[in-house]
């Protein structure tokens, strides 16, 4: 029996591995701490990455319908654990219950789904002399990164497609929410066969041991685009194929024509589901300037109805900002919009009471270069922009190094894609947001990102194209 509260190992071969040191986790909603993780030495890291390698050939040599049977089965076993996963997911990330479920749940419909994925052979020759193929076969240790606003999902981002095409990984969560992902490689030890997924946890030098180590073949990565930089310039060391999943400041855009009443609401959660940390949250609001003052008083007048505390407890919609780093963060962009006296719609207020709670706050028409603009702020504060035309909305939008996702919102589909069409992103979406698809490809243009998830694109970077001719014994031999 499982328990979800304590005895946090790492596993490594198929082994429940003690860290050689440990360190704490807390609740983010107390600033407590309530269990101690693995904090991996350097030597700890070589024994997963030996590990991953001595399981890779027998798991690349696996048949592929097998690997899809096992993929697929790992979403049973994080549904069969739901309940003991959420719960402590909640406590180590903050977020409330029914979120937690959907990031275990959303880990187990990814494995699900990407497992009916096929990896293709493209026949590119067929004559009488030989026939050739182009096919994809795996790169060998995956070392995947992963952030903390959703750690089991975006673990599984990686996780399944690695595994589906034939490598072996070791799973590095981000230290603030190491919990769930052990009891998760905990459970799925007897599921997959020893060495195929490894997960470590420690502190901040795990994550470039990883990205500079030499038996590490390709790194995926989830987090900020600070960081991104740091891992791509490391792992060009050794030529490490790279995948990067980065910042966004996403945009959207809300024409004249909407319905507001109907859209508000809509639009609130764009921003601040998960208190605001989402990579594709609606980060910039551009409003039409006919419908800002009765949308601008909808979201205000919705957001006095959202319930904001200790996710763990019964009808709390928002969470706290999940760790002391972040939360610094938020209040110094807020700060530096009050220095400028920007006016707060709602919100903007702090507090010294246990926990890293920022409230939600709206603010009124800053401009355009203002920091909270152009910055992302990855928390619950949202800039109301007011425009006027729509070119210079989509000049605005576009006038970013990020291009993770954009949004349009009117009455008018037509219009609206046409207007979205314009826009400089890799996912976009017309009257709904963060909508992301296992089978569509997922990621960002310009400094939000390299590479994709999801879909075959997602599949085919865990993998090396591979052509193989065959001269056919039939040709007699050329003479001479
Ligand atoms: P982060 O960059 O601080 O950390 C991400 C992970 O990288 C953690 O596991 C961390 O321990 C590790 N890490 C830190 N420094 C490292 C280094 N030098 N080398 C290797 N690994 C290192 O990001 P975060 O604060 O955990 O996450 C928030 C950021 O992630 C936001 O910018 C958000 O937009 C982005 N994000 C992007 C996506 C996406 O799919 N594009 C999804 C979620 C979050």
């Amino acid at each position: 029996m499982t328990s979800f509260d304590s005895d946090f190992t790492m596993t490594i071969g198929g082994k429940a591995v003690a860290g050689a040191a440990t360190f704490p986790v807390l609740n983010p909603a107390t600033e407590q701490p309530f269990a101690q993780a693995p904090d991996a030495s350097r030597e700890q890291l070589d024994q997963a990455v030996a590990a991953a390698r001595a399981a890779f050939p027998a798991w690349a040599a696996t048949p592929y319908a097998e690997r899809q049977k096992l993929v697929a089965g790992i979403a049973g076993v994080l549904a069969q654990n739901v309940d003991g996963l959420h719960r402590l997911l909640t406590r180590e990330q903050g977020k409330p219950h029914g979120d937690a479920q959907g990031d275990v749940m959303g880990g187990a419909y990814w494995c699900q789904a990407a497992s009916t994925l096929e990896l293709p052979v493209s026949v590119v020759e067929d004559t009488a002399e030989r026939r050739g193929e182009t096919r994809h076969v795996p790169l060998g240790v995956v070392g995947a990164i992963a952030p903390w606003n959703f750690p089991v999902l975006l673990a599984f981002f990686k996780v399944a497609p690695a595994l589906l095409a034939g490598n072996t990984l070791v799973l590095k969560p981000s230290p603030f929410t190491p919990l769930t992902t052990l009891k998760i490689g905990e459970l799925l030890r007897g599921h997959l066969p020893d060495g195929v997924l490894n997960v470590v946890t420690g502190g901040d030098s795990l994550g470039p041991w990883m990205t500079s180590h030499p038996g590490i073949d390709k790194i995926s990565f989830t987090g900020s685009t600070q960081t991104g930089r740091k891992v791509m310039a490391s792992a060009a060391e050794t030529l490490k194929r790279v995948t990067l999943e980065l910042g966004g400041n996403d945009a959207a855009i809300v024409l004249p024509d909407v319905d507001v009443a109907a859209v508000a609401e809509q639009l609130f959660w764009a921003a601040f589901r998960n208190t605001g940390q989402i990579c594709i949250a609606t980060k910039r609001m551009y409003v039409h300037k006919d419908i800002y003052e009765p949308l601008k008083a909808a979201l205000v007048a919705y957001a006095k109805s959202v319930k904001m505390g200790d996710g763990a407890e019964q009808g709390t919609q928002l969470g706290p900002i999940q760790n002391k780093q972040q939360y610094a963060r938020v209040l110094e962009l807020i700060a530096d919009a009050k220095a400028k006296g920007y006016k707060f719609l709602i919100g903007g207020e702090t507090s010294e009471a246990p926990g890293y709670f920022v409230p939600i706050s709206i603010i009124d028409n800053p401009p355009e270069d203002s920091r909270i603009v152009q910055e992302e702020q990855f928390g619950p504060v949202l800039p109301l922009l007011k425009f006027d035309n729509l070119e210079e909305a989509i000049s605005r939008a576009n006038a970013s190094d990020y291009g993770l996702g954009a949004s349009v919102w009117s009455a008018d589909e037509d219009a609206a894609l046409a207007v979205g069409q314009r826009l400089q992103a890799g996912t976009i979406w017309i009257n709904e947001t963060q909508h992301i698809s296992p089978l569509g490809a997922f990621g960002g243009h310009k400094q939000s990102g390299l590479g994709s998830e999801g879909a075959l694109e997602g599949l085919l970077e865990y993998t090396n194209a591979q052509t193989v001719y065959v001269r056919k014994k039939a040709v007699a031999p050329a003479a001479g």
